[in-house]
């Protein structure tokens, strides 16, 4: 195929998984479109034990190492209004997180290197992972075996805030790790007219959302990053009664595994503390999610080196309080995420979120590139 041919069957390719989204562990016809895609290019599907999403190969006849490439695929419970002309034709999912643009960049740089398999100095593998948005695609594909063998690992994402033709990232912590808090409080309802009757538990949330906030301005050192973000509280039902209960709920972001520990031994501390000082049951339910991303320096100035040898300007980074389970991948491998420009004016997870069409195909011929030099570079020594 021409790039012209390509560019123009990837671009097409792409608006139709954005015309049918699935939410996480639900991409069935997502996968059934990327499986007859890569089956028609005679392209090799690994047998592993996925529900949704795909592993495949190219390469191989030729002795070498093995580097791997990873796009998501799944969608967000989003209305759109972005105003495309091809928008979902799922009700209430959307494709806002762009990553229609990873799927379709990474299958055609599976074509790309497919054309040119028997000059491959080694094997590129190229998941298409489901459930990123859970945070738990990751680790369900590493548990098939995915990751074995391989030397090295790129991912990417689309960043609306980089202009098309611009890739960038950084050495070291780029994403954060994202844990999310649910904290429920049980107090003693009553008349609202005699709260000494009661315990109230809206007195107690509100403490507990002060006191939250301290952790950061109070507990943090100064020259790091984080954030606690208290996102919805809930509680009571009419004007003249205290209730009985109360909950919260909300995310904690940190960019280093102390941070990380440190916030959580503090919530703990915070909501004991405030249990016992209001003489209530308070409990709080921490749930991990993905950790930071931490890039491998010297796979990041690679990627960003064939990047600029395939047209992209390249740009150095800061952290970006952004989940992402590629995370999982980058504690097992080394590696790098890169971010691409996507050029919008709407944020990633906004329903008006759109991705410029402009930024597939050099995604495509840039990722290609990247396995493909990946395979001969000295790192890998
Ligand atoms: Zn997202
Ligand atoms: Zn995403």
């Amino acid at each position: 195929m021409t790039d012209i041919a390509l560019n123009h069957w990837l671009t097409e390719f792409r608006r139709e998984l954005h015309r049918f989204p699935e939410l996480s562990n639900e991409e069935f016809e997502t996968t059934r479109r990327l499986r007859e895609a890569l089956e028609a290019k005679q392209i090799r599907i690994l047998d592993l034990p996925l529900r949704t999403g795909l592993v495949v190969e190219v390469g191989g006849q030729r002795p070498g190492p093995l580097v791997i490439l990873r796009a998501d695929i799944d969608a967000l419970p989003i209305e759109e209004v972005s105003g495309v002309p091809w928008p979902s034709e799922n009700p209430g999912v959307m494709h806002a997180c762009g990553h229609d643009f990873h799927s379709a960049a990474a299958l055609g740089a599976a074509i790309l290197l497919r054309e040119k398999e028997e000059s491959l100095a080694g094997t590129v593998r190229i998941i298409f992972q489901p459930a990123e948005e859970t945070g738990h695609g990751a680790p369900a594909v590493l548990a098939t075996g995915a990751l074995d063998g391989a030397k090295a690992i790129f991912g990417i994402h689309n960043d609306p805030a980089l202009p098309v033709g611009v890739i960038g990232s950084k050495a070291g912590a780029l994403t954060a790790g994202v844990d999310r808090f649910k904290i429920d409080v049980r107090g003693r309802g009553s008349h609202a007219a005699r709260p000494h009757e009661g315990n109230d538990p809206l007195i107690i949330a509100a403490h507990l959302v002060t006191a939250l906030q301290t952790l950061i301005s109070r507990n943090l050192d100064s020259r790091e990053n984080a954030v606690v973000s208290v996102t919805q509280v809930h509680g009571g039902s009419t004007w003249n009664v205290i209730p009985e209960t109360a909950w919260l709920e909300g995310t904690v972001r940190t960019f280093s595994q102390s941070a990380r520990e440190g916030l959580e031994r503090r919530f703990h501390d915070v909501t004991e503390g405030v249990a016992r000082t209001f003489n209530a049951e308070v409990t709080l339910d921490w749930q991990p999610g993905p950790p930071s991303i931490i890039n491998t320096a010297e796979w990041v100035d690679f990627a960003l080196e064939v990047g600029e040898k395939s047209g992209f300007e390249t740009r150095r980074l800061e952290e970006n309080p952004i989940g992402e389970d590629f995370a999982f991948y980058l504690q097992k491998l080394p590696g790098a995420f890169i971010m691409v420009g996507s050029g919008g004016p709407f944020a990633l997870h906004h329903p008006q979120f759109r991705v410029d069409d402009a930024a597939l195909y050099p995604t495509a011929q840039w990722l290609a590139g990247l396995a493909e030099a990946a395979l001969i570079s000295g790192h890998l020594k």
